[in-house]
C-alpha cells in the first residue's frame, strides 16, 4: 500500500506503534523522542536554510562549494542532520527557475528547512506539480514564472533532498546579512514562491 492512500489516523497509528517499539526496546528514551521533535518544530527551520542563502549570495566562493556539496558546505556554518545527509541545491538564474518535490513521500531537507508544510506532503502537490507546474505555481501559490524561463522539477528521494538557491534581489547591494536574511522565505527555497522584494 501506497502512503498516498493511506490516511492521516493511519499514519499517526504507525508512528506511535513505532514510537512505542523503539521505547520498549531500549532504542530510544521517550524523553529523547520528545526532544527531537521538540528541535525540529522549534529550533530548525527555513531560518537555517535562509542563513546559507545569504552566505551565498554575499560569499561567491561559499556559493561555489554549496553548489559542489550542499552538505559539506552547510556544515562549515554548523548546519546538518537528520534527513539533511545528501542534500543538493539548485540555483535559480535569470534563465532557470527550480523546484522541489517528493512525488513518492515527503523527502524534505529538515536541517535547512525544519519539517515539511502539509501541502508538500498532499498528493494533488506531489502529482500536479510534475505534470504542470506553471499552472500549480499560479494557481496554488499565485506565483508566476517568466515564459522566457525554464522550469525545472525536481523530485527529491531519501538519497538525494533537493532545494533552491533562490536569486538575489536586484537592489540589495550593500545590504547587512540581517537585511537580506528577512528577505529568503521558505517557499523561494522550495521553489514555489518569491523572495521578498527590496523595499
Ligand atoms: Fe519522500
Amino acid at each position: 500500500m501506497s502512503t498516498t492512500t493511506r490516511s492521516q489516523e493511519e499514519i499517526a497509528a504507525r508512528v506511535k506503534a513505532l514510537e512505542s517499539l523503539l521505547i520498549e526496546q531500549g532504542v530510544m528514551t521517550a524523553q529523547a523522542i520528545d526532544r527531537l521533535v521538540e528541535i525540529y518544530e522549534t529550533e530548525v527551520g527555513p531560518q537555517l536554510g535562509a542563513k546559507v542563502v545569504v552566505k551565498a549570495w554575499t560569499d561567491p566562493e561559499f556559493r561555489a562549494r554549496l553548489i559542489e556539496d550542499a552538505t559539506e558546505a552547510c556544515k562549515e556554518l554548523g548546519i546538518s542532520g537528520l534527513q539533511g545527509e545528501d542534500m543538493v541545491v539548485l540555483e535559480n538564474t535569470d534563465t532557470v527557475h527550480n523546484i522541489i518535490v517528493c512525488t513518492l513521500c515527503s523527502c524534505y531537507p529538515w536541517p535547512v528547512l525544519g519539517l515539511p508544510p502539509n501541502w508538500y506532503k498532499d498528493p494533488q502537490y506531489r502529482a500536479a506539480i510534475t505534470r504542470e507546474p506553471r499552472k500549480v505555481l499560479s494557481e496554488t501559490f499565485g506565483f508566476t514564472v517568466g515564459d522566457d524561463v525554464e522550469v525545472r522539477v525536481w523530485d527529491s528521494s531519501s538519497e538525494m533532498r533537493y532545494w533552491v538557491l533562490p536569486q538575489r534581489p536586484v537592489g540589495t547591494e550593500g545590504w547587512s546579512e540581517e537585511q537580506l536574511t528577512e528577505l529568503v522565505t521558505r517557499d523561494s527555497m522550495i521553489g514555489v514562491g518569491p523572495v521578498k522584494a527590496a523595499s
